[in-house]
């Protein structure tokens, strides 16, 4: 978008375009569910999408499916209703769904709760189509795209504290099979997560389990954390070995000179390996939910490190200290779907444009000006 009004735009990046998370993650487009600071970014970002698929002339793998939250219990129900009045405030259409419309959203899957909260105009799209089609409309309409070329350094006298950790998010791709639900779904309970893809398969996760490993940033923004790991939305598993070269590790230097190798040129590509026991566990859970499918093959399976921020919002601002410096990051787990949307507002944000949203809840320095850390009431 910066480009299409004039600027000259270049994007350094180590490894391949889309190779770590955008790549890598479930394709939930979703509005339902978030923080109420990000829905009105994310209603866009959905009609974005919609402009970007016809744009670009490319199969994004965007299809409108709907996502649907699953409830087990009374309790839970209760819970997924106090989102409602978000999605109303923000003409979003989700709504409370009863057992009986479950069966027939989830046709596959027989009885297994007592209802749910869904959104039908969520969408779902294929990273792995999706991202590199983009880069390639970005590319033809002037943005300069550099592959395997890492940013060692920023030219700047002053550093910037950003309390961000990453966690290792484990996904599975099964081999096709007939389809027990055309969008996507997830377990509140246990996090059971399940989205229909367009090669006929289906792309499962243990959507609860985090795995962080703890190295020399995880003890210095510890404290920052504390209200996640309390009030959030827990699953965060605690690992001692952080694997060489990985972005928090205990030998990954902190400090280079600009004209030697930079830690970005020695992981080009983050690739962590699977946790092969929580999929084997996310395909028992499939067994017996849509019991006609039965046991999954996996066609592929993965890991991604997400990066997550304290209060599971994302950082877009401009650096105190570097004017001119704008920030995007720490998406949380839930970038893809917004990014059209985070893209907008950073080109309005360079060039002075209307924001059009309050980026308050986005500043970098709600983690140092005293105000309370808190994950807000999204599911
Ligand atoms: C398993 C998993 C499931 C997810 N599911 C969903 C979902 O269903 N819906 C959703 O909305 N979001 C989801 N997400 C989150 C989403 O994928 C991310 O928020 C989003 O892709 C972040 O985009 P990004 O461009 O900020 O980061 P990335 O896609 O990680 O891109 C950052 C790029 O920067 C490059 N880079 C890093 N340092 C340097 C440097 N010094 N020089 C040059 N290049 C550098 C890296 O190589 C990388 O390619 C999921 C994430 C994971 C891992």
């Amino acid at each position: 978008m910066t480009a299409r009004r004039g600027l000259s735009v270049t994007l350094c990046e180590k490894g391949r375009v889309a190779a770590e998370q955008s790549s890598r993650n479930w394709g939930w487009v979703r509005q339902q569910g978030r923080h109420p600071a990000e829905l009105p970014v994310m209603v866009e970002a959905r009609r974005l999408w919609q402009g970007l698929a016809r744009e670009t002339g490319e199969d994004l793998g965007l299809a409108e499916t709907g996502v649907t939250f699953l409830a087990r219990t009374e309790a839970e129900l209760a819970r997924l209703e106090t989102w409602l009045p978000h999605a109303r405030a923000h003409g979003v259409d989700s709504r409370m769904v009863s057992a009986a419309e479950l069966a027939a959203l989830l046709p596959g899957a027989g009885r297994h709760w007592l209802g749910g909260l869904h959104t039908a105009s969520d969408m779902r799209a294929e990273p792995w189509r999706a991202v590199p089609a983009l880069a390639r409309a970005a590319a033809r309409e002037g943005v300069t795209i550099r592959e395997h070329c890492a940013v060692r350094l920023l030219d700047i006298a002053t550093g910037v504290n950003l309390p961000q950790l990453s966690v290792r998010a484990t996904v599975g791709a099964t081999e096709a099979m007939p389809e027990a639900l055309p969008g996507a779904a997830i377990e509140m309970a246990d996090g059971f997560a399940v989205r229909r893809r367009q090669d006929g398969g289906y792309t499962l996760a243990p959507g609860l389990l985090h795995e962080l490993y703890v190295g020399p940033d995880a003890f210095r923004h510890f404290r920052k954390y504390i209200p996640q790991m309390r009030g959030g939305h827990g699953g965060t598993k605690l690992r001692a070995l952080v694997p060489r070269g990985y972005p928090d590790g205990w030998t990954t230097p902190r400090r280079w000179a600009a004209d030697r190798p930079s830690p970005f040129e020695a992981m080009r590509v983050l690739n962590p390996a699977p946790n092969m026991a929580a999929l084997d566990g996310v395909a028992t859970r499939f067994a017996e939910v849509f019991p006609d499918l039965g046991r999954p093959r996996w066609a592929k399976c993965w890991a991604g490190m997400i990066d997550v921020m304290p209060d599971e919002l994302p950082v877009i601002d401009e650096a105190p200290e570097v004017p001119g410096l704008v920030i995007a990051t720490g998406l949380s787990g839930h970038g893809f779907g917004i990014g059209p949307g985070v893209g907008r507002v950073v080109a309005d944000f360079l060039l002075g444009g209307q924001m059009g949203h309050d980026l308050l809840p986005f500043r970098l320095s709600r983690f140092t000006d005293g105000s309370p850390i808190s994950m807000g009431e999204s599911l």
